[in-house]
């Protein structure tokens, strides 16, 4: 039986699995593929005191870190069940795809999100050569570009008043006939000198050259005809889906699917505790993962000295 199951092996996971091991108690983490997103990452500049990495480099420093202590790494293993404790102290059960079960006094879930694709031509060939999915993260590369954003949400629309004050140019498309955001993010983004809105635009392609994104091609959904925007950037931002469908039922997740938590990193479940972008944290990144992660551990280590086994 683990003291403390991780279940994830991203920033998230790797925090919460250094300091539950650094507590000296039984640490073990189970993760589909170790590293999450990071993985698919190219550069990273907003790492506090790294101004500058890469996605595989920042992965293989977690994992030597974790590997620095005495945790029982289980890679390549998805989580498909949770079975909470009957009571508090009991062990709860975490099932894996593989059809093993491990047992574990507290449990941190970090299995991350997912950023929702366009599925048009283009998208995927040209990530990270021009297609982002974060502002936060991608926004001063096309420092004086021109960019779309697609989504009219809250975090399109954001991500456009956000992206209007570093790029050169805006364009941001809307498949339905408005935007969805809140009304005082589309008043400010209406403001925006830089910035062009276009409603009931269906996205057909991403086009291409020279192995660079070269602009968009959009359908008028009430015209029926089509539109080519020249650009050097764009922003997809149609919705990030949190890795939780597995969970479904057990515990208590928001709308969206995120696992609610508090600011102690608890969850529904007493003795299961969650960090990172599959919760409801403001703000999903790296640095806020890591952070996340952190506070899991310590909770769980908490609950631990406060619940004996029984
Ligand atoms: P994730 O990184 O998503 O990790 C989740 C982990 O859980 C993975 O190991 C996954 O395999 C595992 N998992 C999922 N489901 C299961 C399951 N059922 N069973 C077992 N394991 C499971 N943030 C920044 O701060 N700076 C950046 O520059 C930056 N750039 C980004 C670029 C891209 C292309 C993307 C996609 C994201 C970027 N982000 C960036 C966001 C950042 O990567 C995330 O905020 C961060 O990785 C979240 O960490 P996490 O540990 O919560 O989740």
């Amino acid at each position: 039986t683990f003291e403390v199951l991780v279940i994830g092996g991203g920033p998230a996971g790797s925090a919460a699995a250094i300091y539950a091991a650094r507590k000296g108690i039984a640490t073990g983490i189970a993760a589909e593929r170790f590293g999450g997103q990071v993985s698919d990452t190219m550069g990273i500049e907003n790492l506090i005191s790294v101004p500058y990495t890469e996605g595989p480099k920042l992965v293989a420093a977690m994992e030597q870190h974790v590997k620095e202590y005495d945790v029982d790494i289980m890679n390549l293993q998805r989580a498909d069940k949770l079975i909470p404790a009957a009571k508090p102290g009991q062990a709860h059960e975490v099932r894996l795809a593989n059809g093993a079960s491990l047992k574990a006094r507290t449990v941190v879930l970090a299995t991350g999100a997912r950023w929702r694709q366009l599925g048009v031509p283009g998208e995927a060939e040209y990530r990270n050569k021009g297609v982002a999915y974060c502002p936060h993260c991608d926004g001063p590369l096309f420092k004086g570009k021109r960019v779309a954003v697609i989504g009219g949400g809250n975090s399109g629309v954001e991500a456009a008043i956000d992206l209007a004050g570093i790029v050169g140019h805006v364009t941001l498309l809307e498949f339905g006939a408005e935007m969805r955001a809140d009304e005082v993010l589309q008043k400010k983004l209406r403001s925006l000198k830089n910035v062009d809105i276009v409603t009931s635009a269906q996205t057909t392609e991403v086009t291409g050259a020279n192995g660079k994104v070269s602009g968009l091609n959009y359908t008028d959904r009430n015209s029926g005809e089509t539109h080519h925007v020249a650009l050097e950037g764009v922003f997809v931002q149609i919705g990030l889906v949190p890795n939780t469908e597995w969970l479904n039922g057990d515990i208590e997740l928001s709308q969206h699917g995120e696992i609610v938590i508090n600011e102690r990193n608890e969850t529904s479940i007493p003795g299961v505790f969650a960090a990172g972008d599959a919760t409801t944290v403001p703000y999903k990144q790296i640095v806020i993962s890591m952070g996340e992660g952190s506070k899991a551990a310590l909770s769980a280590f908490d609950f631990l000295i406060r619940n004996s086994a029984e």
